[in-house]
C-alpha cells in the first residue's frame, strides 16, 4: 500500500483550500479499499473519503487518512423496453457518465449535465438540477460497510433520498464507502423539461419544449450552467454553498407579507425558498473579502480567488448566515461537508430558530 505522507490536498478540492491530509491513498480496486480502511482502523486514524471534491470545504488539515475513490468502470447490464440499468464504479466521472449514456441512447440523466464529481458521491446529497434528482434514476447503490467489514447493497429506497439529503448524511454517515451505483434509463426519449428555466434555455434555442430530445435538454442545461456557473477550473467554487431552505406555509405567509416577491416553490405540504434570493436580498451577491467572495452571477455560490484558507472562507458564510436570519429569521445551512467538522461546529451558525447566529468575527476557534 503506497501511502503519501503529509499530502496537499488543495488540488483535490474544487475551492482549492490548502490543507494537508497526514496520510492519502488512492483507491483503484475493491481490494485497495479495504486495505486501505483496515490500514486506518488498525493506527485509530479518521477516515476522508473524497471523490472529486468539488462539494467539500476543507477547513484544516485532516489528521488522519484521506482515501481518494479511483474505482473506474461502467457498463449496461440489462436492456429491455421498459428500462435499461446501467452500472457505474464509484470513481467515474459524473459528467463524463451523462455523455456515454447519451451517446448510447439512453435517456434520463441529461438534466444532471455538468455537475463536476463522481458517481459514488451523487447519492450522498441526491444531487439534483433543473427538475431531475439522483432519486428519480438511482436503482441501488453497492459499498463496503465499514461497521460489519463487508460488502453489502442499499436499495434506492434504503439510501433515504431527500432533497440534498440521504442516509449517507446521517446513520451511514461515515459509516458505508460507496462503490458502484445503479441507475434505471431508458431507450424512449421522454424528457423532463417542466423547469421554467430549462423551458425558457429551449426557446432561446428555438427548440419547442413538446418536442424536445434528450440530447437537446443536455446541450439546453450545458448552456444554462455554462453561462451562469464559474468553471471551478477557472474560479475555484463549490457549486451551491448553502441549501435552499424549507419552510412551513405559515412562515412562508408570515415572509411574503414583508416580502411580496420572495420566491417560493411547493415542497410537499411545505415551501421551499431561493437561497439565492435571500443572500442576494441581504446584499451580498458580487462581494469580496480578501480572498473570498459571493459570485456575481449567481449569489447562493461562494469563490475562492486565491490566497484564503478554509476558516476565512467559513467566516464568509457565517456573515452571510447572520444576515440572512436578521432580515428574514430563516436559517441557511451549508450544502458542502466541512472537514474537520469540529471547525464547521464552531464557525457556522447552529440551524436553531429563535437563536441569533453567532457574530462573525467570534467564529474562529482553534
Ligand atoms: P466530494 O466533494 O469528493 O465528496 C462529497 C461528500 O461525499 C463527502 O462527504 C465525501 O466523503 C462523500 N463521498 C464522496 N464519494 C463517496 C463514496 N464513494 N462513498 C461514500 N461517500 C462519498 N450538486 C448538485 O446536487 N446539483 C448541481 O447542479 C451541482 N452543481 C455544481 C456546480 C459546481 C460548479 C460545483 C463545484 C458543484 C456542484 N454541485 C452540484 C455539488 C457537487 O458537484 C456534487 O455534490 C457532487 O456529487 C460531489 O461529488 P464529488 O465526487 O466531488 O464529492
Ligand atoms: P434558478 O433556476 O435560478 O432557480 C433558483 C432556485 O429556485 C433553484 O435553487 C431551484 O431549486 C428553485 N426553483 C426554480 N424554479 C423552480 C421550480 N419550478 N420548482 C422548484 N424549484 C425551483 O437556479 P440556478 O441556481 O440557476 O440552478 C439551476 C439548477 O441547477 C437548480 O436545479 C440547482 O439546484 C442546480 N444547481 C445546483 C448546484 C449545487 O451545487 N447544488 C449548483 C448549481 C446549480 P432547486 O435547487 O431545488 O432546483
Amino acid at each position: 500500500m503506497e501511502l503519501v505522507q503529509q499530502a496537499p490536498l488543495q488540488c483535490f478540492n474544487t475551492l482549492a483550500l490548502p490543507a494537508q491530509a497526514s496520510y492519502f491513498y488512492r483507491v483503484a480496486s475493491l481490494s485497495d479499499l479495504i486495505e486501505a480502511v483496515a490500514w486506518a482502523s488498525d493506527h485509530d486514524l479518521p477516515l476522508m473519503i473524497l471523490g472529486g471534491g468539488s462539494n467539500v470545504v476543507l477547513a484544516d488539515d485532516w489528521p488522519g487518512l484521506t482515501i481518494q475513490i479511483a474505482l473506474r468502470g461502467r457498463r449496461i447490464v440489462s436492456d429491455n423496453t421498459e428500462q435499461v440499468l446501467v452500472e457505474a464504479a464509484a470513481g467515474e466521472n459524473w459528467h463524463e457518465l451523462v455523455q456515454w449514456t447519451l451517446a448510447e441512447g439512453l435517456c434520463g440523466l441529461e438534466n444532471l449535465t455538468l455537475i463536476p464529481g463522481t458517481v459514488g458521491a451523487a447519492p450522498i446529497q441526491n444531487i439534483g438540477a433543473y427538475g431531475v434528482e439522483l432519486a428519480d434514476r438511482l436503482v441501488s447503490v453497492r459499498g463496503w460497510s465499514l461497521d460489519d467489514q463487508c460488502e453489502r447493497e442499499l436499495s434506492a429506497a434504503a439510501c433515504r433520498l431527500a432533497y440534498r439529503d440521504s442516509i449517507f448524511k446521517h446513520e451511514l454517515r461515515d459509516r458505508f464507502v460507496i462503490t458502484v451505483v445503479t441507475l434505471g434509463l431508458s431507450r424512449s426519449d421522454r424528457p423532463v423539461i417542466h423547469y421554467p428555466a430549462l423551458r425558457d434555455a429551449l426557446a432561446k434555442r428555438g427548440v419547442p419544449p413538446e418536442t424536445a430530445t434528450a440530447v437537446a435538454v443536455e446541450a439546453a442545461v450545458r448552456a444554462v450552467r455554462q453561462s451562469k456557473l464559474p468553471d471551478p477550473t477557472v474560479l475555484a467554487n463549490a457549486g451551491s454553498f448553502f441549501k435552499n431552505p424549507i419552510v412551513s406555509r405559515a412562515q412562508f405567509e408570515r415572509l411574503q407579507n414583508d416580502s411580496p416577491t420572495i420566491p417560493g416553490y411547493p415542497a410537499g405540504d411545505q415551501v421551499k425558498l431561493a437561497a439565492a434570493w435571500l443572500v442576494d436580498q441581504a446584499g451580498w451577491k458580487g462581494k469580496r473579502r480578501g480572498g473570498v467572495g459571493v459570485h456575481t452571477l449567481q449569489a447562493l455560490v461562494l469563490v475562492h480567488f486565491g490566497g484564503a484558507d478554509g476558516r476565512t472562507l467559513l467566516a464568509l458564510a457565517a456573515a452571510i448566515q447572520r444576515d440572512v436570519w436578521a432580515r428574514f429569521g430563516v436559517q441557511l445551512e451549508l450544502e458542502p461537508r466541512v472537514y474537520p467538522q469540529a471547525v464547521e461546529m464552531h464557525a457556522t451558525s447552529a440551524p436553531t430558530s429563535g437563536s441569533e447566529a453567532l457574530p462573525p468575527d467570534a467564529i474562529i476557534d482553534r
